[in-house]
């Protein structure tokens, strides 16, 4: 006879490890009917260790190994953290960007909700809180005081709490704790005084009377009066009528006023005093609660249009591209349809690159859309991050969100719209560690599942995009017409060569660039300047024979860098002293070779003694207020000239740039990668698009050795459809996207035989499976990096194949090939649709 199949309260949950599955706990009967997909979930794993781990499934139900099953230790909240279109969207980039759920849990979540024995903890000696702690609680605060700083793993070992974790959750949530990661600001909701009026005196009639009594009370009659003043000023902003039930932040109702007159009202029972939350992303910002306008300026005609094509084109189609110039006012069309969404009771997501997402873009959505708009970006304080993802749950969210790539991760309970602003660009893909998603492709996948709209919009599209849009996929809008009329700039190409053979040039720069510089500062005007490497000089050579300082963990000779004096491996990030001898032949005469934006800015200062120099790239803006500091001293005159990396073809909207020099065309070009003639057209549209403004036509002085190419006089020419047909038809004669699908295969070793035959093995299962499909494994251009050696191989799909067949097919060899003794310690991953 069979036993009695037994039944189990039972959990699927994902970890944050990079586990290929997920795992089944029990849950304890307390958790009954308590445990939903979504909820975090206190689990032991491994040795000892304890995770908050995310319920994919609870149920109940059999389990075939009864004594593998380990209890859950504690449910972390009465709700969800997360939605089940999140968990649907987490399984589908898992599953196709061949990742693991794991792995897309551990960059969904900011660190703050990612709770886990390995997490640190630290005291803070600022908590002053009335609010009684529960025992334990006091207990862990108390130890944390004499520890300071604590893994929680560790903290469990000292403390009398069976289980710490819960505890440390609600000492983080109290702000008593904050999370190592964040030492800058707890998270703690900030909160502020706020005053009003009691409800006993909402009537006029009550009112009247009291200002009766208030004859003889002056002082306190005049802040009332202010206090009404006030609140029908706020009440007019934010639309609100009942303008009396109005709060007005004490630290504004008192200003010029008396203590002694607040304090008379409030036992008179006239006014209340409450403390309230908010949120410290308004105050990061400087956001004032000033003029909320409802009415942005009106649209030009050629806005008009473009806004109500792509209304229509909604009607047909899901995913919209707006093609719009540079300047072409393309942030008024997105106000406008943002407007629309709200007024249908719909979210919008609205994603731009990090660098874009500025301080100058907040203030003005701000502008017009006041509280209803939240800020997701990756370089806020995690505890903000943590605030946005909760008022997103709950039944107050925000109406829109500005964000860069990881906002796609963010809960939306009724998304209408994503408006993916610079679509072309590459930071929305992620390339290290995994999930190496594509931000732009998700959001299309995302807003499809939800019934949302897409709106892709750029100057440059991204020739998958245009082509999804000419092969009618996509709808299509053009914008042809900067705002105002201003003309697109005029671009001079410069011949280095020619240059170079008349002895004109200085340095790295041509006499034309010079020239054009010089009467750019007679007529106090700004220059951008954009050579796309950072550091001094890129590599440094023994006059005498030749050597080259390398990095000893990687394949790549070291850059100079003179801000911190050092040698610096771009890949690894390792130091070196910038070496005084040649080790080879003892030579003294080291010099630098090639120009870094360093360089340039030094050389600037020789050629142009009065202006003043700002550079920017990644050593001069590690912080986002450095990066904003100096786009606000761009913004303000105070620099003549920028020097910088790419990071100066974006976000920078000045009115008196009328020079933009691109010192190496040449460099953009000659990169080993079939996008790199579409990242060079894009890189230099946008960096000609930052010349010229309201009053003149800009000029832009490009700088190159191969004049001839056509793709310079398309950019040129500003010529997007030239452009867009010559590289369309080089993708279809080598089947790259958007004519195949690629998927790269990527190994790496610390042993260079190992990883040799590790390619060779993976080629062979490869070529079993998909043939011709295949191409390599070769040797990248940097072989080793951070001791690790490469190789690397190449998958072309036909766009008409089932991928979702290849992806289980590659996820067999690579679970075959790591499952061999002498590959454990390999490192394999596959990129899809590689950037
Ligand atoms: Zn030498
Ligand atoms: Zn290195």
């Amino acid at each position: 006879m069979e036993r009695p199949l037994r039944l189990f309260l039972l959990a699927d949950v994902i970890l944050p490890l990079p586990l290929a599955d997920t795992y089944t706990y029990r849950l304890p009967e307390t958790m009954r009917g308590k445990v939903e997909a979504g909820s975090r979930l206190i689990v032991p794993f491994g040795s000892k260790k304890i995770y908050s781990a995310i319920v994919l499934r609870a149920y109940e139900g059999p389990y075939d190994d009864e004594k593998q099953l380990k209890d859950a230790i504690d449910l972390l909240d009465d709700a969800p953290v997360l939605l089940p279109s999140q968990l649907w969207l987490w399984q589908w980039i898992a599953d196709y960007y061949l990742c693991t759920l794991g792995e897309v849990y551990k960059a969904a979540l900011p660190s703050g909700l990612k709770l886990e024995s390995e997490s640190v903890v630290v005291y803070n000696p600022d908590y002053d809180d009335d609010n009684p702690l529960t025992k334990s609680e006091q207990h862990v605060l108390d130890l944390m005081e004499r520890l300071r700083k604590q893994k929680v793993l560790d903290l469990q070992k000292v403390v009398e709490v069976k289980n710490v974790l819960p505890v440390v959750k609600n000492l983080l949530e109290k702000g008593a704790l904050t999370m190592h990661e964040e030492l800058r600001q707890n998270y703690r909701p900030r909160t502020v005084n706020c005053v009003r009026l009691t409800e006993d005196y909402f009537s006029q009639d009550r009112l009247n009377e009291l200002f009766d009594q208030l004859k003889r009370a002056q002082r306190q009659a005049d802040l009332l009066v202010r206090y009404l003043d006030l609140s029908k000023a706020a009440a007019a902003l934010t639309l609100d009528n009942r303008s009396l039930l109005v709060e007005i932040e004490k630290q504004t109702l008192m200003e010029g006023q008396s203590e002694a007159a607040f304090r008379a009202l409030k036992e008179r029972g006239v006014l209340e005093v409450y403390e309230k939350e908010v949120s410290r992303i308004g105050q990061m910002d400087n956001w004032t609660n000033g003029q909320l306008s409802r009415d942005n300026g009106a649209l030009s005609e050629a806005q008009k249009c473009a806004f109500d094509e792509i209304q229509t084109s909604f009607l047909k189609h899901d995913t919209c591209l707006l093609h719009g110039v540079t300047s072409s006012g393309k942030t008024e069309i997105y106000i406008r349809l943002i407007q629309e969404q709200i007024a249908q009771g719909r979210q919008v997501l609205y994603m731009l690159p990090e660098i874009v997402l500025t301080a100058q873009l907040v203030e003005r959505l701000r502008r017009v859309f006041g509280s209803r708009l939240g800020v997701y970006h990756s370089k806020y304080p995690d505890a903000e991050r943590v605030e946005v993802w909760k008022r997103q749950l709950s039944s107050q969210p925000y109406d829109i969100i500005v964000g860069v790539r990881s906002s796609i991760f963010l809960p939306f309970q009724n998304l209408g719209l994503v408006i993916i602003d610079e679509e072309h660009e590459t930071s929305f893909k992620q390339q290290d560690p995994a999930p190496r998603y594509h931000a732009r492709n998700v959001a299309l996948v995302m807003a499809h599942h939800m019934g949302a709209k897409t709106l892709l919009g750029t100057a440059t599209p991204s020739l998958e995009s245009y082509y999804n849009a000419q092969s009618g996929k996509y709808g299509l809008v053009t914008l042809s017409e900067r705002f105002g009329q201003v003309q697109l700039p005029l671009i001079r190409v410069v011949d280095i060569r020619q240059q170079r053979h008349r002895k004109e040039m200085k340095g790295a720069f041509t006499t034309p660039l010079l020239q054009a510089m010089r009467d750019a500062l007679d007529h106090r005007q700004q220059i951008i300047l954009f050579q796309n490497r950072r550091g001094y000089a890129p590599q440094v050579e023994c006059q005498t024979c030749g050597w080259t300082p390398r990095c000893t963990h990687c394949d790549v000779s070291l850059t100079q860098h003179h801000g911190s004096r050092q040698m610096v491996c771009h890949y690894c990030g390792a130091t070196y002293p910038i070496p005084q001898r040649c080790p080879q032949c003892e030579g003294y005469e080291l010099l630098p070779v090639g120009y870094g934006t360093e360089r340039i800015e030094e050389d600037l200062q020789k050629y142009f003694p009065q202006a003043r120099v700002a550079r920017m790239d990644l050593d001069t803006t590690r912080s986002r207020t450095a990066y904003e500091r100096l786009l606000a001293d761009f913004e303000r005159g105070q620099i003549d000239i920028l020097v910088g990396t790419q990071m100066v073809t974006k976000g920078l909207d000045f009115d008196r740039v009328s020079v933009v020099g691109i010192l190496n065309a040449d460099a953009l070009l000659n990169q080993p990668d079939f996008r790199s003639y579409e990242r060079a057209f894009q890189l230099m549209s946008q960096v000609a698009g930052r010349a010229g403004r309201r009053r003149q036509q800009g000029l832009v002085i490009m700088q190159t050795r191969s004049p001839e190419l056509p793709l310079i006089s398309q950019v040129v020419a500003n010529d997007y459809p030239a452009f867009y047909l010559s590289q369309v038809e080089e993708r279809q004669a080598f089947r790259y996207p958007p004519f195949s699908r690629l998927v790269y295969v990527h190994l790496r070793h610390r042993d260079h035989p190992t990883v040799a035959r590790l390619a060779a093995d993976m080629a062979t299962l490869l070529r079993q499976q998909f043939g011709t499909r295949v191409l390599g494994p070769d040797t990248p251009a940097v072989s080793r990096v951070a001791q690790l050696w490469r190789r690397q191989l190449i998958l072309k799909i036909e766009t008409t194949a089932s991928m979702a067949d290849a992806r289980r097919r590659l996820r067999q060899i690579r679970a075959r090939l790591l499952s061999q003794p002498q590959y454990r310690s390999a490192q394999l991953f596959f990129d899809v649709d590689p950037m």
